[in-house]
């Protein structure tokens, strides 16, 4: 699809450590959700807030990613925020894509409630609400009181007015990166939750062990 004619971008946010089915299910939920034309996966180069939480390297969280969403023709992986030097801030990011698609395609940043939680301490937090609008993605059950007190304009989706956070609830988010490192490295099965490329890419690699 050529750049002039995308309106609608999702980007998926995340240092996908590993990747897992529950970010896939998110981001094709948006997808649907929103008519997006295209989701962009952006593997975070360097996570702001994780200098010292020995994260994999970025180029093979990228390589996880692009192995991932290989078979999906909306879905997309950008090196953009492992190629920027220094921390990645969702707001650099956000105006690039501006930059490449221009100021009137419409962006929505995806990410994980938690995070979202955090975004008083992000660069520039009242312009990223400003220049794209945040989906924040759980599981069902997540206490959403704490993003409602936060951001007042915290909505779903069927309300008329559009918020500035709009929440999406996933099932599949019950699989999470933190639980599949844990699994890896106790010896216990991942398989059936990262795709199997993901899957013997990280055995063959030896990551997480
Ligand atoms: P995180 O703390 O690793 O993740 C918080 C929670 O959200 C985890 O439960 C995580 O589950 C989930 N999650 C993360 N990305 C997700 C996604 N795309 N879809 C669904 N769930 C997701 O958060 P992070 O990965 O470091 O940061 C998330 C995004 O926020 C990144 O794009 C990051 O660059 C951005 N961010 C920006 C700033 C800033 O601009 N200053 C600061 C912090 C974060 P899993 O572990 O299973 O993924």
């Amino acid at each position: 699809m050529g750049r002039l004619r995308v309106k609608r971008i999702g980007v998926m946010g995340g240092t996908f450590d590993p990747i897992h089915y529950g970010h896939l299910v998110t981001a094709e939920e948006a997808r649907q959700q929103f008519a997006l034309d295209l989701v962009i996966f952006m593997p975070s180069g360097h996570p702001p807030h994780k200098e010292d939480r020995g994260n994999l390297d970025p180029e093979s969280r990228y390589l996880m990613t692009v192995i991932a969403t290989a078979s999906n023709p909306s879905f997309q992986v950008s090196r953009m925020e492992i190629n920027r030097p220094g921390p990645s801030y969702t707001i650099d990011t956000v105006r690039e894509l501006h930059g490449i698609y221009g100021k009137n395609t419409a962006i929505f940043f995806i990410t994980g409630a938690d995070a979202v939680l955090e975004i008083l301490t992000w660069k520039e937090p009242e312009n990223v609400l400003s220049e794209c609008t945040l989906i924040a993605a759980t599981r069902p059950g997540y206490n959403l009181s704490r993003l409602e007190e936060l951001l007042p304009e915290v909505g779903k989706e069927e309300r008329g007015d559009v918020p500035k956070v709009l929440v999406m609830e996933i099932p599949a988010l019950a699989i999470s990166s933190t639980d599949i490192r844990r699994r890896v490295s106790e010896g216990r099965p991942i398989r059936y939750l990262v795709p199997e490329g993901v899957r013997e890419f990280i055995e063959k690699n030896g990551f997480y062990r």
